[in-house]
């Protein structure tokens, strides 16, 4: 099984005045199911656009993008709502409320589907102590170092049992220990729950200590993909 599959994916966005801009050109990819899966590329490549499309936050303009058998493009309303709430996603600069505490930010996305509050109190904990922040419920993130801001990052994520995780240059604010770490835990998290991770990077050394499939992106196209050992092997 493949969770996420691209065919001939191409992305042009417009830039005013009858322009457009070629950001991806024929992407074919697939990212198999269990597999942390790293795209790497430098800035402009075209790799968040390449995420974005796994839970429809862009649409390909050519070609097709499948996700658990569907296909985001497709789906409107409440068949998004449900495909989204497999998947989730951590950010560079973790995107965390400043005005709610640890515990009502991991909350967020059991509140928008109307869980039952006693069940919400449960997973919240359940998160935060797979994360290493089961002291933190009632801290804000501005309390918390990057790492630590990032694992609210994560716990977030997972509150909703996801079957993907989309990881947008995550690492990339923080210092190489803490980087290491929180690929550690990426690690973690994949071998317990079985849970494909999709990320993004401009950092070599994220795909070395991560992942075990690598695509390399480079103006918009696929130059290469296949297992790290093979894609980065130097004679
Ligand atoms: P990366 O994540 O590798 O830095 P992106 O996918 O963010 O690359 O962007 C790829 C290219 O598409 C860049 O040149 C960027 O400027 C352009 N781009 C991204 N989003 C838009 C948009 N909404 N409108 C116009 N151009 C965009
Ligand atoms: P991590 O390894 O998770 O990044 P650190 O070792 O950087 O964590 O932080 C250790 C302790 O210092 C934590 O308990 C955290 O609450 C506190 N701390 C770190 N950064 C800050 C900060 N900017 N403001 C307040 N407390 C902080």
């Amino acid at each position: 099984m493949s969770a996420i599959v691209y065919e001939h994916v191409g992305k042009s966005y417009p830039t005013g005045k009858g322009q457009s801009f070629q950001a991806l050109s024929d992407v074919s990819l697939t990212v198999p199911d269990g597999e942390i899966f790293g795209v790497i590329g430098s800035s402009g490549a075209g790799k968040s656009t390449l995420l974005r499309m796994v839970n429809g936050l862009e649409l390909p303009t050519e070609g097709h993008v499948n996700v658990l058998g569907q296909e985001p493009a497709s789906l409107k309303g409440r068949e998004l709502r449900l495909l989204r709430r497999q998947i989730g996603m951590i950010f560079q600069h973790y995107n965390l409320l400043s005005s709610k505490t640890i515990a009502e930010n991991v909350a967020i996305p059991l509140v928008l589907s109307h869980t039952p509050k006693d069940e919400i109190a449960r997973k919240v904990s359940q998160m935060l102590e797979l994360v290493g922040l089961e002291d933190k419920h009632n801290v804000y993130p501005s309390q918390l170092s990057g790492g630590q801001r990032q694992r609210v990052g994560i716990a977030r994520a997972l509150v909703t049992n996801p079957k993907i995780l989309l990881c947008d240059e995550a690492t990339s604010a923080l210092d190489p220990l803490t980087t290491v770490q929180i690929l550690k835990l990426l690690q973690r998290i994949n071998h317990e729950y079985g849970i494909t991770i999709m990320l993004i990077t401009h950092q070599m050394s994220v795909i070395a200590k991560a992942c075990n499939y690598v695509a390399v992106v480079e103006h918009g196209r696929l130059i290469e993909q296949g297992p790290v050992g093979r894609v980065f092997a130097h004679p």
